[in-house]
């Protein structure tokens, strides 16, 4: 028995562990499927990382190290190469351990684990089924962790800022991407940004995508929509994450369609009370500091719950995702007065308009913005009308 198990040692993850020792809980555990702590970070080998967390700018690897070294100062149980298999109703977990399969009971249980790119099979790409075809998060754990090129002219798909982070681990280890394909008419990105591939001179193709990969073995060349060929050996996947919440799914637990990462309230809490989830789990996706800090600050929520002092999960209120909303976390608000915290939105195309959160009574919050797909949009709680009596918010842009 521990008093809270937290599933993944990313920044997310490990933050949690230092607030919840720090605020004297006595047994935290971290349950990492990998054979160190650090997560994402481990293999992403160049900054910015840490800046906020540790005072200095830090590489991937640097930050992950330094991440892993605080949670064993500060007496974290951790169980490495521990993945977990299974959530039971009230904290009971199953977990496959290097010596067998085992079970272990918390009070609370912290999911947070993380987000991944959508695979090929995901993005629907036709064609052969050679090797060579790899996202980012493989591309740099063979370069950084295994010191292995798996390709050296691949073409590139998505502008994404991990797109830049792909193209800069290619030309750190001298492989030269041949193009970059993006279905939208301009870089995902932001100005300038969105400049990088060509300022390396590679051609990118907008408003295109990979109709059919061509190869025997290994990836000799792409077909595009629009019937163009590329010569290329490999085929780099950016981008297009999701979270990584098979366990959530496989579970009891409520998991939200839009956001695909579980359902919770302002607190992180799931719909089972012994279950909360911080990190990238919780929305596709943030930066390493942002997961840090929400770790940190659900961490606190539950500290604050093993001692009695949150507010019962109960009578909740929905937020549901209306035009032009792709998704909002939390999904639900327990219904406290004032209320705290923050919206977290994101759009499905570009849009500009009024973006509102009403309820059946009446607009409790608009204002005007203008963004695109995979920019952070907040919506501060504490500037929002109190909801009153409503059971359901709408969250909308009107154009
Ligand atoms: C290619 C790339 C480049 C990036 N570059 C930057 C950057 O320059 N700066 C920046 O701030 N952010 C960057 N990010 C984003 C950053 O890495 C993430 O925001 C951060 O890692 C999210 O932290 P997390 O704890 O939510 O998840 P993760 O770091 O993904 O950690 C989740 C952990 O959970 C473990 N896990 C999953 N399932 C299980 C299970 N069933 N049992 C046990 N363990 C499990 C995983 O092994 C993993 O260690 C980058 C991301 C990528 C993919």
């Amino acid at each position: 028995m521990v008093d809270v198990a937290i599933i993944g040692g990313g920044p997310a993850g490990i933050a949690a562990a230092l607030t919840l020792k720090a605020r004297g809980v006595p047994r935290v555990a971290i349950l990492e499927r990998e054979g160190v702590l650090g997560g994402v970070p481990r293999h992403c080998g160049h900054p910015p990382f840490g800046v906020r967390e540790f005072g200095r700018l830090l590489t991937g690897p640097g930050y992950a190290h330094r991440l892993a070294a605080a949670a064993e100062a500060a007496g974290v149980e951790i169980l490495l190469r521990h993945s977990v298999t299974a959530l039971k109703p009230g904290g009971g977990l199953e977990v496959a351990t290097p010596e067998g399969r085992t079970t272990l009971q918390a009070l609370r249980v912290l999911l947070a684990t993380g987000a991944r790119e959508a695979p090929r099979s995901a993005r629907l790409v036709g064609g052969d089924r050679p090797l060579g075809v790899l996202n980012t998060g493989a591309l740099q754990a063979y370069v950084h962790l295994q010191g292995l090129a798996p390709f050296t002219h691949p073409v590139v798909v998505g502008t994404e800022l991990v797109g830049l982070s792909a193209l800069a681990t290619c030309r750190s280890h001298g492989i030269r991407p041949v193009a970059v394909v993006e279905a939208g008419s301009r870089a995902v990105a932001r100005w300038p940004l969105g400049l990088f591939p060509r300022l390396l001179g590679i051609p990118v193709h907008y408003n295109s995508g990979i109709e059919e990969i061509i190869g025997h073995g290994r990836v000799e060349a792409v077909r595009l929509r629009d019937g163009r060929e590329i010569a290329c050996d490999g085929v780099l996947l950016t981008g297009r994450f999701l979270p990584e919440a098979s366990l959530a799914r496989l579970s009891h637990l409520a998991v939200d369609a839009r956001s695909g990462g579980p359902a919770v309230d302002q607190y992180g809490r799931c719909s089972d009370d012994a279950y909360f989830a911080a990190g990238n789990l919780l929305r596709p996706i943030e930066t390493a500091g942002w997961s840090f800090r929400e770790g940190a600050a659900i961490a606190a929520y539950i500290a604050d719950d093993l001692m009695g002092g949150l507010p019962a999960a109960g009578e909740e209120i929905a937020l549901v995702a209306g035009d032009g909303v792709k998704f909002v976390v939390p999904q639900l608000l327990s219904r406290v007065a004032p209320l705290r915290g923050k919206l977290q939105l994101r759009v499905e195309r570009p849009i500009s308009g009024q973006l509102r959160v009403s309820s059946e009574e009446g607009v409790l919050y608009k204002r005007r913005i203008s963004t695109r797909p995979e920019r952070r949009i907040l919506v501060d709680l504490g500037e929002m009308k109190p909801p009153g009596e409503a059971k359901r918010l709408l969250v909308e842009i009107v154009s």
